[in-house]
């Protein structure tokens, strides 16, 4: 399914142009336009899903076999020296664009690529109340 109103389907699509750097029938990857680092791609499935909640489980597991794929090539093309995976899911976690897509950024030794988070510390209360409510 495609959503009229979804950039990324557009795209997706070939009906809006971008920086192609692959295209299936599934996908196409393009060059990110505000790029984290030099290299930064996303993976766009060519059917409109919102987000992880959302894909079906085949598409998901291709994204990542594709994921792999790009980041082996892309380091031969861009010399980098590692790459971050990342995919936002809803607001909260920063995303703005709601068509699922995966970002390839390729790391370069001494970038200043502002990823990560301040790590906290797992408490006994936090993970005997996650361990319970999974169970
Ligand atoms: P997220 O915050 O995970 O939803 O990421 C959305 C990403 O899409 C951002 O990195 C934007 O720079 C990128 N983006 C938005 N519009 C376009 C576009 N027309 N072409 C390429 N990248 C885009
Ligand atoms: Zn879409």
């Amino acid at each position: 399914m495609k959503d009229k109103d979804c950039i990324f389907c557009k795209i997706a699509a070939g009906e809006i142009p971008s920086a192609t750097l692959y295209e299936d029938e599934d996908f196409r990857v393009i060059l990110d336009l505000s790029p984290a680092s030099k290299g930064h791609a996303l993976i766009l499935p060519k059917e409109h899903y919102r987000n992880l909640y959302d894909i079906d489980e085949e598409t998901a597991a291709k994204a990542f076999v594709l994921a792999k794929k790009m980041v082996k090539k892309m380091t031969d093309v861009l010399g980098c020296d590692g790459y971050n995976v990342v995919q936002n899911n809803e607001e909260a976690a920063g995303q703005t664009v709601f068509h699922f897509h995966m970002h390839l950024i390729p790391r370069y030794k001494g970038d200043n690529v502002g990823l990560g988070w301040k790590m906290g510390e797992l408490t006994d209360a936090d993970k005997e109340e996650i361990l319970k409510k999974i169970k």
